[in-house]
């Protein structure tokens, strides 16, 4: 088995999800549409179940959940159908602003709202020159961005590559007082910091079962609906399934996968963060120690937010090497079987630097000598020892052709 530290890209199936999804997906195959008959029936209640428990686990209405092929089409529903209704209602685009260190689902629908007239901005973010909050943006950026045109803010509550937490309590306020809707790219949180929609003051809040333990393939988006209900336009039309918001057959096996990945995300929270720091710290341990000139990328390992939150999730590292060649790395490491990264998965395929990284202010060399290492519920002590000695060893032999 390869030892697998990317768990920012996708996690393992949780073998208890596993056992709630296969009747769903062998002798009770109704769909969830049919009423007339009682395996519809019962595939309507687990949805209808499922959506209950996907609520709780995020401090939702069961109302408020709808669920999507994943956060990509969440984060599409949740942009493109917030812009939609506003386009319609004001006669013209709006402005929307989002952080220059967002997730690809978010800039590259923003991208293609800015084809359809909408005004985008992405914001910077605090450099890596100020460690401490690094990757974090001040909020009062967004109070200074703002004009009368600006309806919507996307932010990604916990980065993907480098882990770094938003102040979500200040962004919400300054959205709020503004009278504008927030969205929040919840994928990297669930499982790794408490997440509750509500608190967080967002309106949208997109999520995907995969990094939580859960199939791929289903995600859900929150939209609020007590206090000051949201509304936006479906993307997907036909039968109207998700009170008309998200069209076609439920995945069932999928949904009730959710479902019980969340719970037990939620359920084994801290025990899960606990243990993911502890190794986490000594990957950070070993690495430094091996590697001369080792610097972490990204906010401090042990920042804790006024409410005691982590202000680093507490699975990620990423770390730069330099003199190193990232691409170089990973393919030894990858011969060797360790699967790490070195920037978000939907992009390692163009091996561009990162521009989460480029965005912090690291120059193009340096975002290339970086690799980004993710930690789940099932990271073993094991797999952390081997990590290290595959990484330093492999450094060291890069280091020795190099000279
Ligand atoms: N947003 C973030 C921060 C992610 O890390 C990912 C997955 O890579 C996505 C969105 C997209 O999620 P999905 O794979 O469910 O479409």
């Amino acid at each position: 088995m390869p030892t697998y530290l990317d768990n920012h890209a996708t996690t393992r199936l949780d073998p208890r999800v596993l056992d709630a999804m296969l009747p769903w997906l062998t002798e009770r195959y109704g769909n969830a549409g049919s009423a007339t008959h009682g395996m519809g029936r019962e595939a309507r209640d687990a949805v209808d179940a499922s959506r209950a428990r996907m609520a709780a686990a995020v401090g939702a209405d069961p109302r408020e959940i709808v669920f999507t092929s994943g956060a990509t089409e969440a984060i599409n529903l949740a942009l493109q159908g917030a812009a939609s209704r506003h386009g319609m209602r004001e006669g013209r685009p709006g402005r929307i602003l989002t952080l220059a260190t967002e997730h690809p689902a978010v800039l590259d629908t923003l991208d293609h709202l800015a084809r359809r007239g909408f005004s985008v901005e992405r914001l910077p973010v605090v450099p890596q020159s100020r460690p401490g909050l690094a990757g974090r943006i001040d909020p009062a950026t967004i109070d200074a961005a703002w004009d009368d045109d600006t309806f919507l803010v996307s932010v990604l509550l916990a980065n993907n590559e480098i882990g770094v937490v938003q102040d979500m309590r200040a962004i919400a306020a300054i959205v709020r007082a503004r009278g504008g809707l927030l969205h929040l790219d919840c994928s990297q949180a669930l499982g790794r910091m408490p997440v509750d929609v509500d608190s967080l003051g967002a309106d949208l809040a997109s999520f995907s079962a995969h990094k939580f333990h859960g199939p791929k393939g289903v995600g859900s988006l929150w939209v609020r609906r007590r206090g000051r209900p949201v509304r936006i336009d479906p993307l997907v039309f036909g039968g109207g399934q998700e009170r008309g918001l998200r069209s076609g057959t439920h995945n069932v096996a999928g949904i009730v996968g959710m479902a019980t990945a969340a719970e037990l995300a939620v359920a084994e929270l801290a025990a899960d963060m606990a243990r993911m720091r502890g190794l986490r710290d000594r990957l950070m341990a070993g690495l430094a120690a091996g590697i001369d000139g080792l610097v972490l990328n990204g906010p401090p390992l042990d920042g804790i937010l006024a409410d005691g939150t982590p202000l680093r999730l507490v699975n990620n590292l990423n770390v730069r090497i330099p003199g190193v060649d990232g691409q170089t790395l990973l393919a030894t490491l990858d011969a060797e079987g360790l699967a790490v990264s070195s920037g978000s998965a939907c992009s390692s395929e163009q091996p561009r630097p990162s521009h989460v990284l480029l965005a912090l202010g690291l120059d193009d060399d340096h975002a290339r000598s970086s690799l980004r290492f993710g930690l789940s519920r099932f990271t073993t002590g094991e797999e952390i020892e081997t990590a290290v000695r595959l990484v330093v060893a492999g450094i060291a032999r890069l280091r020795s052709f190099a000279g």
